[in-house]
């Protein structure tokens, strides 16, 4: 199987698409301020997960980096609500993406580029051809037109890793007073490591990176509902 990441259009390029949304998801953890490395965020989106039995205002109104213990106690009321596939980190967020939408929408979405949205024909057309690892999560968007389509933010679980080869030198370490992972900036020349890549899944993530990964089912079936804003890219494998 070949993969790809899927990516955003670079700013000048024409697209076919004029569809916007403006949202959040509906919880969100805030960043740590470490006593080592300073305040740090991480970027992982979990829409599948429901923290709606948690009473804790401040996963709904988070108020900007917290202490190591006050994560540590945010972790430990949310824990038994998220898959223990799934990691808990700071800047995380979780539920559906709430707010407002305009314009028309291509069958895949992807803008900002860490944010991955299906239109509602692409979500029913990749689970009728039984593709594997489609968590599809609507989102709550008010719209002007009554007649817009759903659309479904597409959950990727950060199960694969980059090649070490390919991310070199430049990692910083893990730290284990505030829980914050190894982290290295995303190679120009990437590819995956083979041993790590979900078996059977048609869409995942990547540890430490943000392009979403899909498999060469996934995009020869969503083109098959006409043209997206996104450029699909290989990512070897060894
Ligand atoms: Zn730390």
């Amino acid at each position: 199987m070949r993969y790809f990441s899927i990516e955003s259009l670079s700013f000048d390029e024409p697209g076919h698409w004029s569809g916007r949304y403006r949202a959040r998801h509906r919880w969100h953890l805030s960043g740590v301020d470490c006593p080592r490395f300073g305040p740090w965020t991480w970027m992982d989106a979990f829409p599948s997960v429901d923290l709606s039995a948690v009473e804790e205002p401040v996963l709904a109104e988070p108020k900007g980096p917290m202490s190591v213990a006050e994560y540590d106690r945010l972790v430990a009321l949310i824990r038994p609500f998220v898959p223990s596939v799934l990691p808990i980190r700071a800047g995380g967020s979780f539920g559906p993406m709430i707010g407002t939408a305009q314009g028309q929408f291509g069958p895949v979405t992807c803008y900002p580029s860490w944010e991955l949205v299906l239109r509602e024909d692409a979500v029913e057309l990749l689970k009728a051809e039984g593709l594997r690892g489609i968590i599809a999560v609507r989102m709550e968007l008010k719209s002007r037109r009554s007649t817009m389509p759903a659309l479904y933010e597409l959950e990727a679980r950060p199960l694969a890793r980059l090649h070490p080869d390919c991310i070199g030198e430049w990692k910083t370490p893990a730290c284990d007073l505030c829980g914050k992972p190894e982290s290295f900036p995303l190679p120009p020349k990437r590819w995956l490591l083979r041993s790590s890549i979900p078996e059977g899944l048609d869409v995942f993530g990547i540890e430490g990176a943000n392009p979403r990964v899909v498999s060469e089912r996934f995009v020869e079936t969503v083109q098959r509902l006409g043209p997206s804003d996104v450029h699909y890219r290989e990512l070897p494998a060894e």
